[in-house]
């Protein structure tokens, strides 16, 4: 059976002691818990610490994410930080098209196509999120602007390449607002996409891909969203900061 993935996203939150503490805390409880055994846990933290977080989770069956590369080999981008530089430090999973990356830097999709391409040069396996808006939703263009997201970048790759992603239905009215999809939204969604999969993939890819909900989890209604048949697991901001509160959402 596919475990379920729960994936912490820090955002540009903690610091060298918050994230190495939060590290080892949660491992411990992890282990003590035996629940690796049916959850793949992940956890992004911000670039300056990705390295010893790796190593702290080194041999574990936790693992690592960045959030966000440039979409070039290397070069004069002051500032930006490269899919080969990740891979150098041990990273394998990067996390692509955050609407918030989409908001604030501008990533459009054919950026995110580039983004996509070097990861996959480099190995790494891409969480890759998708999510209409308010507005999309009340004018009823939620499929449509999913659909169109994954056809610009995901549906580029080859199957062989499908099988380094996990895919985030993030809707932009749930991150950090408090606002979750209903359990009903969010399974007609997975359920759709699951469904763009099959017609590009076929079977076997379509049931194997992980496709993933994120919109203000909680620990109140993970077990709702992962109960649903197509959803795999979770992309968790605001509820991933607290150890307690994210350590009930791994056990949901
Ligand atoms: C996110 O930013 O990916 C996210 C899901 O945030 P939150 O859980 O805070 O809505």
């Amino acid at each position: 059976m596919k475990k379920k993935v729960v994936i912490a996203n820090w955002k540009m939150n903690y610091d060298f002691h918050e994230t190495t503490s939060f590290i080892r805390n949660l491992l411990k409880f992890v282990f003590e818990k035996k629940i690796n055994h049916n959850k793949e846990i992940i956890v992004a933290p911000s670039f300056p610490f990705l390295h010893i977080s790796n190593q702290i989770l080194q041999g574990t069956t936790l693992n690592i994410a960045a959030q966000n590369i440039h979409q070039k080999d290397r070069g004069s981008y002051t500032g930006e930080v490269s899919a080969s530089m990740l891979k150098s430090i041990g990273i394998q999973k990067v996390i692509l098209g955050h609407s918030e990356r989409r908001k604030f830097f501008l990533e459009k999709n054919n950026i995110l196509l580039e983004k996509i391409k070097i990861a996959l040069k480099y190995g790494l396996n891409i969480i890759f999120c998708v999510g209409e808006s308010l507005n999309e939703r009340y004018n009823n263009q939620q499929f449509k602007i999913v659909k169109d997201q994954l056809e610009e970048t995901v549906f580029h790759c080859s199957s062989e390449d499908i099988k380094s992603f996990y895919i985030a239905y993030e809707p932009i009215w749930a991150i950090g607002t408090g606002k979750t999809a209903t359990f009903e939204q969010a399974q007609t969604m997975h359920e759709f996409i699951r469904s763009l999969f099959l017609e590009k993939y076929g079977e076997k890819i379509s049931n194997n891909i992980s496709i993933l909900y994120g919109g203000s989890i909680n620990d109140l209604n993970a077990k709702d969203l992962f109960y649903q048949k197509d959803i795999d697991g979770g992309l968790v901001g605001n509820s991933s900061l607290k150890l307690e509160k994210f350590l009930d959402i791994v056990q949901s």
